[in-house]
């Protein structure tokens, strides 16, 4: 096992408590999960693919309607990238909670199918997937799987087979409502729970970054993990400033084994 320094292992034994003393835990996740699995974070900038081009605005849905070209263009290095990563130490570690019954829910900022591919089943996407895609027309429904080869290797733009018109990623951009059965659920979650853990979201996205004071304001304990501060650190029971890939395997081991 590795040896944290003190305050470090204080804050762990005091997550693995409220994880112990919890019966309906929900976990929210945010892209800092992603980063250990090659996915570069959406928002920072200047690092990786995501710095080429303004983000904001180009995978923002009046871009997606006027220019998709510029869209695709800017995708097009992204998409594989995402639909090919595997899942790491952090999703594997909530799949084993999850299967033992110490978690209700996850609901997640990250498009990349990560949880599910590390084989969680109760999973809330809040941002949507890249799995599919849906024609703008007549909201025929295709999985992405079928065009990405084309798309990455030769450029071309999925269209849509039964009316040939431009089928767009089922992810969540900019500009775009989130989806609303998605939002019910992760609300009624955040409402439910006696713990939510926060991990590797800096909370900054609205409106999932308020989801932890829901579940504050109906009296849960909040658990925060993640590399900078968030809005919410002060409010957190506990809020660990550290690499999400390091202390949540380090948590759940001494939930799941004693
Ligand atoms: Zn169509």
């Amino acid at each position: 096992m590795i040896s944290f320094p003190y305050q470090t292992q204080t804050a762990i034994e005091f997550a693995v408590d409220l994880f112990r003393q919890s019966k309906h835990v929900v976990v929210l996740t945010g892209a800092g999960i992603s980063t250990p699995s090659g996915i570069p974070d959406f928002r920072s900038t200047g690092t990786g693919l995501w710095s080429s081009d303004e983000p904001m605005e180009v995978a923002s849905l009046s871009t997606f309607r006027t220019a998709p070209e510029r869209f695709f263009d800017w995708f097009r290095p992204l998409a594989s990238q995402i639909f090919d990563a595997q899942p790491n130490s952090v999703h594997s570690a909530l799949t084993g909670l999850e299967n033992a019954g110490h978690i209700d829910s996850i609901i997640t900022q990250n498009i990349d199918n990560l949880h599910q591919k590390a084989g969680s089943k109760n999973v809330i996407e809040m941002h949507g997937t890249m799995q599919t895609l849906t024609c703008t027309h007549c909201y025929q429904q295709a999985k992405t799987e079928h065009y990405l080869a084309s798309f990455v290797e030769k450029g071309e733009i999925p269209h849509c087979p039964i009316c040939d018109q431009i089928l767009k990623p089922d992810v969540i951009l900019f500009g775009e409502q989130l989806p609303q059965t998605a939002w019910f659920k992760a609300q009624r979650a955040a409402r439910q729970c006696d713990l939510m853990l926060v991990a590797g979201s800096s909370l900054e996205v609205l409106p999932v970054a308020g989801l932890p004071m829901q579940a504050l304001d109906q009296g849960a304990h909040l658990l925060i993990i993640n590399n900078t501060q968030t809005y919410l650190n002060v409010r957190a029971d506990v809020a660990i400033l550290e690499d999400v890939a390091v202390i949540i395997p380090a948590i759940v081991e001494r939930v799941l084994n004693g």
